[in-house]
């Protein structure tokens, strides 16, 4: 067997032990003859399965009791729609785009009532956060959102904006789990699990009680209603299983490493070799504003196309694979997620230092 350093934006990197866990189960999950996979999603065992990734996550992000907590389908980008859906009363909101996972957002809202675009970072291909203290947010927006990572740019929220005491509605897909959070500060924190938690399939939705309500847009569909799932504890109909089943284990897996205080303190020093390593280099650097840099995902560019193009292939020979930056933005990106360890980013950085030196 041989592992590879894998520096995917997402399905990403996952803790090996999760998955040497999950392959020891696969054939019989805890003497139940079976798998995971295989399990009806109403039987006990499973029940305790769901019920205790929930109480894991609740206990690791400290997550007040007015607020459910939703194992759903469709990836994030379903959420584009059904926040809408679920929260447009007034059929106004508010939206700032710094990315385009915010834009595609904010797009989708635009089907539903009127979504507003308050701030924006486009004018500098999203390379920075806009100062989001004073924002001219309309009285009777029904929500405030926010992409809180952008995992293609790499630029995060280091404070939240103002909403002037709107509901704060944020995206965490790329940055789920890895610092502490308030979560009475959002009136929905929300993300697809892929990129920093667990396998793909899964959406996990924390959305504050008062939000969940019969009060809908004309038309939504049962299976895009927040109270359909809420009332049925994620189990309206069959639940991504085996996604949540892997999920539960990572923050198992959390807990142990120390909780989200130490996952931060460790993020923050993976990242520093690598924005040290790159505000030093002569050949490649970092594409953001400073301050605004997230600790996931790391773009980096060397201004030469083919220099880029030589790196990525030289690198994945070597054995760090994926740091092809997105189609949109070109160079490289490093996503260095929860499960990357230190060790990798160190050796990516020797890397580095090496094909600097010799190109
Ligand atoms: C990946 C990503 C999405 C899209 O997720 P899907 O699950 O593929 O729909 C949305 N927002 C952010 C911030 C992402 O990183």
């Amino acid at each position: 067997m041989s592992r590879v350093y894998n520096f995917s934006a997402g399905p990403a990197v996952l803790p090996e032990e999760v998955l040497r866990e999950a392959a020891e189960e696969m054939m019989d999950y805890k003497g139940s003859g079976m798998s995971v996979m295989e399990m009806s999603h109403r039987s006990k065992v499973y029940d305790g399965i769901i019920k205790e990734a929930e109480a894991d996550l609740r206990d690791l992000m400290d997550i007040p009791d007015n607020y459910k907590v939703l194992f759903l389908q469709g990836g994030a980008s379903q959420q584009f729609a059904m926040i809408p859906m679920n929260l447009m009363k007034n059929k106004k909101a508010a939206y700032i785009v710094t990315g385009q996972w915010a834009k595609k957002a904010f797009q989708e809202a635009g089907n539903y009532g009127e979504a507003i675009k308050v701030a924006s970072s486009e004018d500098e291909t999203f390379s920075y956060i806009p100062d989001c203290s004073d924002l001219d947010i309309p009285e009777d927006a029904d929500y405030v959102y926010i992409c809180e990572n952008n995992t293609i740019y790499g630029t995060k929220y280091k404070a939240l904006p103002n909403t002037k005491g709107h509901t704060l509605v944020a995206d965490v897909s790329s940055c789920f789990l890895s610092e502490p959070v308030d979560v009475s500060k959002y009136g929905i924190i929300y993300g697809g699990v892929q990129k920093n938690i667990g396998p793909a399939g899964v959406v996990i939705v924390i959305i504050r009680e008062d939000l969940i309500t019969e009060d809908t847009l004309p038309g939504t569909p049962t299976m895009l209603k927040y109270k359909t799932h809420a009332d049925a504890d994620s189990l309206y109909n069959t639940p991504p299983a085996y996604g949540i089943y892997v999920c539960g284990k990572v923050f198992k897996w959390l807990k142990k490493m120390g909780g989200l205080t130490v996952m931060k303190e460790r993020n923050e020093e993976k990242a520093k070799i690598l924005y040290d390593f790159l505000d030093g280099s002569k050949m490649f650097k970092g594409t953001v504003r400073k301050e605004d840099r997230s600790l996931m995902n790391v773009p980096f560019v060397t201004g030469d196309k083919e220099l880029d193009a030589k790196f990525v292939k030289e690198a994945e020979a070597a054995g760090f694979v994926n740091l092809k930056g997105h189609r949109t933005v070109g160079g490289m990106r490093a996503s260095i997620y929860n499960a990357m360890p230190k060790e990798g980013v160190e050796k990516l950085v020797a890397f580095m230092k090496k094909f600097e030196e010799e190109n």
